[in-house]
């Protein structure tokens, strides 16, 4: 058991970066401490070694959030893509995120399913 989970602020490890997106500068760390990777406004993302394990991932590129994954822990997940290199990450969602733009990602496909819906009525 450790002690060292003080509620000591560690103002040196605070950053930020511009959203490469809006512009909005964000926070690198969640109000709840949770590494954050993406715009709270917007859900953009920039393609950086420091945002992906492995792989050539820093391009900086900017990373358009296209779709939504659920965990079966039932944590959402926001799956974007490098509009540079193509490469797919997936990252947490923050409680602070824009819930408009997650809720728009997760119903797209249930909006344009890519079959008539009437096949449906057939099964
Ligand atoms: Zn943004
Ligand atoms: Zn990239």
């Amino acid at each position: 058991m450790s002690s060292h989970t003080s509620t000591n602020i560690n103002t040196l490890g605070v950053s930020t970066f511009a959203c490469a997106w809006c512009g909005l500068t964000v926070s690198a760390y969640a109000a709840d401490g949770a590494p954050r990777n993406h715009c709270p406004s917007c859900l953009h993302s920039q393609h950086v070694l420091d945002h992906v394990e492995g792989g050539p991932s820093d391009c900086e590129g900017r990373m358009s959030p296209i779709a939504i994954a659920v965990l079966r822990t039932g944590d959402w997940m926001v799956i974007h893509r490098c509009v540079r290199c193509d490469e797919l990450t997936s990252n947490p969602v923050c409680t602070d995120d824009n819930q408009l733009i997650l809720m728009r990602m997760a119903v797209r496909p249930l909006a344009q399913p890519p079959f008539p819906l009437e096949a449906f009525g057939t099964l």
